[in-house]
């Protein structure tokens, strides 16, 4: 009885999953709840920067068959490595992460794979397949504060817990927009290859944030997707005239003086 209700639950799970995947991108984008955790009382150096990170991500995106508006967020007191997109068109980016890439092309990576998420619909995907799982719960009689829960449910993880899937699929439209921009994806895995060394070097620090690299496919996992792109273009480039120009820009050198700078 026990194992026929058991195998019920993780049926209709699959089912709610399944579904969300299916009518998630079907939702209108404009429906999406907005969840974001930009500021507004930005400095002038940082609203130059929110700036700059909205024009790059702008110019990734203008390479997609159909381009959503999103909103970029500069969390400039944040110190923990990370981007994350929310429902709703936001991405956001924390100083530890700009910290953590010297290239253009390793931010563009980043920025290309929160737009990627927001392209592929996966906040819509993951509150809908959350909003399901509630209303499983509190069908069995799981969940006594349901309500309360589902607001904590779709408000908290609907940005942290993308499926590995997910991710996959994010990185694969991201070196595909990289492409697109620069023709190679040189640079791309620098901040991966940053994290690579820094998990040899401090084992994971926990942070108030569900880090980066915790809710993300392998590092040397995703280096080796994003390098066997490029050895990919590299040899097509040489097959047909022998040259191939591939090379990372530099951050803006103004930029890098606006992050050093003592912050007001
Ligand atoms: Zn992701």
């Amino acid at each position: 009885m026990a194992a026929g209700l058991l195998a019920f639950i993780v049926f209709i799970s699959f089912a709610i999953g399944w579904s969300a995947s299916w009518l998630g991108p079907k939702i209108p984008y404009a429906w999406e709840p907005n969840i974001s955790l930009g500021q507004d009382d930005l400095s002038e150096d940082d609203r130059k920067i929110q700036a700059y990170l909205t024009k790059l991500t702008e110019r990734l995106a203008s390479h997609s068959e159909h381009v959503f508006p999103v909103t970029v967020h500069w969390l400039p007191d944040m110190e923990v490595t990370n981007a994350f997109a929310t429902s709703g068109g936001h991405i956001h980016v924390t100083r530890g992460l700009l910290n953590a890439v010297s290239s253009e092309n390793g931010l563009a990576m980043v920025l290309a794979h929160e737009y990627a998420h927001i392209e592929l619909r996966h906040p819509a995907v993951l509150m809908l397949e959350q909003v399901g799982h509630t209303i499983l719960y509190l069908a069995l009689g799981l969940g006594d504060s349901g309500a309360g829960s589902l607001a904590q449910n779709t408000g908290t993880l609907s940005f942290m817990s993308f499926s590995r899937d997910m991710e996959r699929a994010a990185d694969e439209r991201a070196i595909a927009l990289l492409k697109n921009e620069y023709g190679h994806t040189e640079g791309a895995s620098e901040l991966f290859q940053g994290l690579l060394k820094k998990e040899d070097a401090d084992a994971l620090p926990l942070q108030t944030i569900q880090s980066w690299w915790q809710s993300h496919p392998a590092t040397l996992e995703r280096i080796k997707a994003i390098e066997a792109h490029n050895t990919e273009l590299k040899s097509e480039a040489q097959k047909k005239d022998g040259r191939f120009n591939q090379e990372s820009r530099p951050l803006p050198a103004w930029l890098l003086d606006a992050l050093s700078a003592p912050k007001s």
